[in-house]
């Protein structure tokens, strides 16, 4: 099967700075993926080269088999971009700014009514259709865009921070507009994102640091891989629990789960924790990795 895109060591400098060092990533059509790192990541520029704005300097993209540098006008059609910032014509109803884009991506007249009926309908903005876009909310604002993107029907919708901006209530409605378009229309979803939770939410997900992929896969595989890095325990005095374990040479703090004692393969040191402390302990357990373990783990070491 052509994968929906296929990133193969990826590298783009400015000047002689490296933005994207060597990335590989390839996803099947309708999976989301979320390219999840801190700020200057390189997260904007691999999204910039996968959607033909800047040009690699060294290795290949295709979009849906067609190469973003031999084919820039085939990989465009296959990919429905949302930028991080508005770019929405705001002084414009809705219905012109979706006609103005549909037209720019050569619809013929009848297709691209049918096609803005369709979209406005599935956001629901069909009956915001003639309002200027500066009365809409920031979420609906945000709908719009992703709207105008999928108007000439892209097998790829690529969002730079999508949520960015929105309250949690619409981010959730945004979440479940992309998950329906994958569910429904098979659309691949590319993602970037500094949010764990965000992340989260995808099939898989790329972390992204210093424009290196330190680590890919499921969420639930990221952090399986990472073994547990520490034990909790619950005493009758954390506190002094906590003390006497750091006297003893444990890297421990008291929390409100209780005692955090972190040391490499905890379930082997269980005994030992126990016998460190005088005060009664009674409970043990193994602390599970969350994707923000996987995260820390990865982007520190
Ligand atoms: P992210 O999206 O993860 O925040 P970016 O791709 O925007 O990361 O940035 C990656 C690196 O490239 C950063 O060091 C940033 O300063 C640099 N960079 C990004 N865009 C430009 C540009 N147009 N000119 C020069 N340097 C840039």
């Amino acid at each position: 099967m052509t994968p929906a895109f296929d990133v193969r060591d990826l590298e783009v400098r400015y000047g002689g700075r490296i933005a994207v060092d060597g990335v590989s990533l390839r996803a099947r059509p309708g999976e989301i993926v979320a390219l999840l790192g801190p700020n200057g990541a390189g997260k904007s520029t691999l999204l910039e080269a996968l959607s033909t704005a800047v040009a690699p300097d060294r290795g290949r993209i295709e979009v849906f088999g067609h190469d973003v540098t031999a084919e820039p006008v085939a990989a465009r059609r296959r990919i429905g971009m949302v930028f991080q910032e508005q770019t929405l014509d705001v002084d414009l109803p809705v219905e012109r700014n979706l006609w103005f884009h549909a037209r720019l991506f050569g619809l013929p007249r009848t297709r691209a009514r049918s096609r803005i009926d369709e979209v406005l309908e599935r956001f629901g903005l069909a009956d915001r259709r003639r309002d200027p876009v500066e009365e809409l909310s920031g979420g609906l604002a945000r709908r719009l865009e992703i709207a105008r993107a999928l108007l000439h029907s892209p097998g790829l919708l690529i969002l730079d921070e999508p949520t960015t901006g929105l309250d949690p209530e619409v981010r959730r409605a945004v979440w479940a507009d992309l998950a329906r378009l994958r569910d429904d229309e098979r659309v691949t979803v590319l993602y970037a994102t500094h949010y764990l939770a965000e992340a989260e939410l995808a099939d898989s997900v790329a972390i992204i640091h210093n424009g290196l992929k330190v680590r890919s896969g499921a969420p639930a595989v990221l952090k399986e891989e990472l073994a547990a890095t520490a034990l909790i325990l619950s005493t009758s005095d954390d506190e002094a629990a906590a003390a006497e374990l750091v006297h003893a040479g444990f890297d421990a703090s008291s929390g409100p789960g209780g005692v955090l004692v972190r040391c490499a393969r905890p379930e082997q040191r269980i005994a030992e924790v126990v016998r460190a402390v005088t005060v009664p302990v009674t409970e043990v357990a193994l602390r599970e990795p969350s994707l923000d373990d996987v995260y820390f783990a990865t982007t520190e070491a």
